[in-house]
């Protein structure tokens, strides 16, 4: 039925505010995660989270940080690097999600550096790329996609790309209730599919998972999953309801 097995992630950004409420939510998403459920799952939840995360998780889903240090060890005060969350079990995490390029000023170099070293830490990244409204506007899609996606992997190999996925997150869309179209996500991943091709060949092109990441609910998900080129969502504000993320899990096509 898919060319690629979804991929049904939710990213909680700086929430729940308090350990017993990061229990609750990911006891009530694991809960809503059955054998018919039709994908991978994905959670990435803040850093003193994640071991507890974790272990509500099982093998239910995975569990990511939501960004990383690029750097083994030192003097960098407020960092969290890949070997020690590798350490904890984890092996999952995000790299240039939208708030952390605007927010935290992290550039592409730093984010392929993010990248370069989750996959030589045995670890998966999904790299997420997208443009402002602005860009939207001017029609720069297709070539903020290529750029984020030249830098953000650069020096990553062929056969390192089966530790990537991307997420394709319009800025537009993040956190402001205008969700992409299924037609335009379509399009946009399908471009992107096509600069995988160019960078890695069609084989690479064809196996790596594109997800939609902005404003995704239990109303648009089944319609987003419908596109041929959409493999999966990055879910930030429904994934802090377990009923609305639990609706956008079992996605029905
Ligand atoms: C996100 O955080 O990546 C995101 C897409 O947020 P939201 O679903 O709230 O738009």
């Amino acid at each position: 039925l898919f060319a690629r097995k979804p991929f049904i992630t939710g990213n909680w950004k700086l929430n729940p505010s308090t350990k017993d409420e990061a229990v609750a939510l990911a006891t009530g998403i694991a809960d809503s995660v059955t054998a018919d459920s039709p994908g991978d799952i994905g959670l990435f939840v803040p850093s003193p989270y994640l071991e507890t995360v974790q272990k509500i998780a099982g093998d239910k889903f995975v569990v990511g940080a939501e960004c990383v240090t690029p750097e083994t060890a030192g003097a960098f005060t407020g960092g969290v690097s890949p070997s020690m969350i590798k350490s904890m079990g984890i092996e999952w995490a995000l790299a240039g999600h939208s708030e952390r390029r605007t927010i935290n000023k992290e550039s592409d170099d730093y984010i392929n550096s993010q990248c370069k070293m989750l996959i030589e830490s045995d670890m998966n990244v999904v790299l997420c790329i997208g443009e402002t409204l602005e860009e939207f506007e001017k029609g720069l899609v297709d070539a903020v996609c290529e750029v984020q996606l030249k830098k953000g992997l650069a020096g990553v190999s062929s056969e390192e790309m089966k530790q990537v996925t991307i997420a394709y997150e319009p800025v537009w869309a993040i956190g402001t209730g205008k969700v992409a179209t299924p037609e335009i996500a379509q399009d946009v991943h399908s471009i992107c599919r096509g600069i995988l091709g160019e960078m890695y060949g069609e084989q690479v092109a064809e196996d790596t998972r594109i997800l939609y990441g902005g404003s995704v609910s239990p109303d648009s998900v089944d319609g987003l999953m419908e596109k041929p080129d959409i493999d999966g969502t990055l879910v930030g504000g429904a994934s802090l309801d377990a009923t609305s993320f639990g609706r956008i899990i079992n996605f029905v096509t």
